[in-house]
């Protein structure tokens, strides 16, 4: 019998560590013999209060839908789905014992904090005599498997890139036929929410599953990812993927998608469409770069990727940052943004780009407390490409945006929401206003604003004042003062 230990796989199909994993690139088992391809496989999932520890509502609860519709795929079959509850080195070791397991097998997981809980599972279960299989799932390519010619990851995305695009992948796999999946021991529900502790989310949850994740990615990629290309950039247009969840929490596989999206690119009528995907799939490779940072660079959860030679001097502003948390800075795009984000567990990434810039380089605030308010309330928070995207903004990541280079969000909001659709949508308090005078609010006297929307509050800071003072930032960290 082998154990199947679902984490951030929640799928049946195209899922190499469920199905025989006997071909996966280099397996990092502890134990020599690969699972023996026959043996009937009895799928888990653990919730352990240690790995809940880091959790969050609009997380747990995607989970939770992830898991019923898992869960249902294995009743249509005749087997079922264990859900336990417990630390995982001591309920793996329970559950292989109790139903005479000689192999577990997972996915393999990426940050520092996972790995090395994957490896005390792993010598626990081997001092028992389970062999463990660890297989690669998540990327398309998978950390050291792109490199420089030296034999070092790329720590520019630009080359990693140029290597990813051409290299052949792996397409998807099929999910275990019924006459290999394990009869069900006994029936184990799924908590809720309140029985594992945490509040029902504010945010309206998008709903989770592999069905739901199928349809997504067909619906994209019949219509929206032609036009991804001009329209990723308009948080009104509502036009990108919204695939995130799903890649995080692996309700749909990454060979999945990208055969899909290579199917798109086949049938694109002209060379526009075709780029238009070309460039669809390079988001999919930031996603691979910002993976592979995260496994060379364990640390950059919580340290610069890039240093400095002075340690940066972040402003402590709690007030500052609960009016960015709250939605509050008088910056109508930033705003939109922020309460898109309490509303929805989610934000369009210009968006994202934008809201970071303007904690660390407007309010001068850490990016580490920005990384984790993202944390604790976006339903696709995964360490690497929250990290990526906090470091590059922050200047401080491996490809970042130069410390120089700082966004206005008042012209950001003018290009990328011109007719302030977006902006009118999540800030109720400027609804009737017209996108000129939401785009000027900065420079619109305290009478003015008063007429225009008395409820919206007035810019809590400069933005040409807080430039300036990020700059002198930026250049006594590099020394240059
Ligand atoms: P699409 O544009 O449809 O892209 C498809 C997929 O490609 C995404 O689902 C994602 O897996 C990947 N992708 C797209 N853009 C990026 C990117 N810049 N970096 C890495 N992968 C990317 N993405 C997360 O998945 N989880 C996070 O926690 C996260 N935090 C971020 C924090 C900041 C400050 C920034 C600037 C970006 C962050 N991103 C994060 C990247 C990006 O914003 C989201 O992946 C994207 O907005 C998700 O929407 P979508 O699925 O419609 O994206």
């Amino acid at each position: 019998m082998r154990l199947h230990w679902h984490r951030t796989d929640l799928r049946p199909s195209d899922n190499l560590a469920l199905v025989s994993p006997d071909d996966s690139e280099e397996p990092r088992s502890s134990g020599s013999r690969p699972p023996a391809g026959d043996d009937p496989i009895l799928p888990v999932y653990v919730f352990d209060p240690k790995i809940l520890d880091h959790a969050a509502p609009p997380r747990v609860a995607f989970v939770l839908d992830s898991l019923a519709a898992l869960r249902e795929w294995y009743r249509d079959r005749e087997s079922d789905l264990l859900v336990v509850r417990g630390e995982a080195p001591a309920e793996l070791a329970r559950l292989a014992d109790d139903y005479g397991v000689d192999t577990v097998s997972w996915a393999q997981a990426y940050s520092g904090l996972g790995r090395r809980r994957d490896d005390r599972v792993a010598d626990h279960l081997n001092e028992m005599g389970v062999e463990t299989r660890i297989v690669h799932d998540h990327l398309l390519h998978e950390p050291g498997s792109i490199t420089t010619n030296a034999g070092e990851p790329y720590s520019v995305y630009s080359y990693f890139w140029k290597k990813w695009k051409d290299r052949e992948k792996r397409g998807s796999v099929p999910g275990p036929g019924a006459d290999r999946l394990a009869d069900p021991p006994h029936d184990t529900p799924i908590p809720t929410l309140d029985d594992l502790g945490f509040d029902r989310p504010e945010a309206e949850i998008p709903p989770g599953g592999y069905m739901e994740a199928r349809h997504r990615l067909n619906d994209f990629c019949s219509d929206d990812i032609y036009r991804y290309e001009d329209a990723r950039d308009d948080p009104a247009a509502n036009a990108t993927s919204r695939l995130s969840p799903h890649l995080t929490h692996g309700t749909v596989g990454i060979r999945t998608v990208h055969d899909r999206v290579v199917r798109a690119r086949e049938t694109a009528p002209n060379d526009a469409t075709r780029e238009a995907v070309e460039t669809f799939r390079g988001e999919l490779a930031w996603r691979e770069f910002y993976h592979h940072v995260l496994y060379f660079n364990p640390e950059v959860v919580t340290e610069n990727y890039r240093d400095y030679e002075n340690p940066i001097e972040w402003r402590d502003d709690p007030e500052a940052l609960q009016a960015w948390k709250d939605g509050e800075t008088g910056y109508p795009i930033v705003d939109a943004g922020m309460r898109q984000l309490r509303a929805e567990a989610y934000m369009h990434n210009r968006v994202r780009m934008i809201v970071a810039s303007f904690l660390t380089k407007d309010l001068l605030i850490d990016w580490r407390e920005g990384y984790d308010w993202f944390r604790r309330n976006l339903v696709d928070h995964n360490p690497a490409n929250d990290n990526g995207g906090w470091q590059w903004a922050a200047s401080t990541g491996t490809d970042a945006q130069p410390y120089f280079r700082i966004f206005n969000p008042m012209t950001q909001g003018e290009r990328h929401d011109p007719d302030a659709e977006y902006i009118r949508e999540y800030v109720p308090e400027l609804r009737g206003v017209d996108a000129d005078l939401i785009h000027d609010w900065h420079d619109l006297s305290p009478t003015q604003r008063r007429r225009t929307a008395p409820d919206y509050p007035a810019p809590i800071v400069e933005h040409s004042e807080r430039r300036e003072q990020a700059l002198a930032m930026f250049e006594r960290a590099r020394g240059e003062d």
